[in-house]
């Protein structure tokens, strides 16, 4: 039965060796039977530049590299800085913060979600400061060391910042949904990023519509299965 497969928030990092043979195995057994794979976003737990030596990294991409159905990326707001060096190396193609698809005659809209959290201020100034691209490529021209080092405050900075923030502010806001939606014009809604797996009755214009949201992969892997019969959001063992 063809199918298309997405996940998020799979965080992958050199500390989390479990994670990484469950998205490895999740890979050769389930996602090669689908007609394409979306990752939608915070595949890696921390990215400061493809030119990053750590071994995880390449043999990442020597799986994604041997699946033979085509991959998508959608940057999270972890990994936002995966370039197209990457890319090439893993064969994902780099879509951009917002798609629509067209999936066995249903509108989709893909995203990460974390533009959707409109109330966290704070997160939304610090997005629009990081996405500049000069920004960015002034941090990319530094040493890697340097990167790490600013990395690894910048972790301790955004833990220290969510840990007095309200359970609330942190999750998406229902009008950014529906704004989105309704600019898209489409029933669905696919993202992750809030760790909150979770199908979501609306209505958009008057019309039924869902939210689906993936859960992040820590005890469970979490996948969305889309197919002309139905969309599903499916938790699995490692
Ligand atoms: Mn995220």
């Amino acid at each position: 039965m063809s199918h298309t497969l997405f996940i998020a928030d799979i965080h992958l990092c050199t500390e989390e060796p479990a994670i990484t043979a469950g998205f490895l195995h999740f890979l050769r057994r389930e996602a090669q039977h689908a007609d394409a794979l979306y990752i939608l976003g915070d595949l890696f737990e921390a990215w400061i530049g493809d030119d990053d030596p750590n071994p995880l990294h390449a043999e990442v991409a020597r799986a994604l590299r041997q699946l033979t159905i085509p991959c998508y990326f959608i940057h999270g707001n972890r990994d936002f800085l995966l370039g197209k060096r990457f890319a090439a190396a893993s064969g994902m193609r780099l879509l951009p913060e917002e798609q629509v698809l067209e999936l066995y005659g249903k509108r989709v809209l893909i995203m990460h979600g974390d533009t959707l959290c409109t109330d966290d201020e704070g997160y939304q100034r610090f997005r629009r400061k990081v996405h500049n691209p000069w920004v960015q490529r002034l941090f990319l021209a530094l040493p890697l060391f340097v990167r790490q080092r600013i990395a690894r405050k910048m972790r301790a900075g955004s833990k220290a910042a969510n840990s007095g923030k309200d359970i609330a502010i942190m999750d998406v806001n229902p009008q950014a949904v529906a704004e989105a939606m309704h600019r898209r014009n489409v029933p669905y809604l696919i993202h992750g990023h809030t760790h909150r797996p979770a199908v979501h009755q609306l209505e958009i214009d008057g019309h039924p519509a869902e939210r689906l949201v993936l859960g992040a992969w820590h005890e469970q892997g979490s996948m969305i299965k889309v197919s002309a019969d139905d969309i599903a959001l499916i938790a699995f063992p490692f």
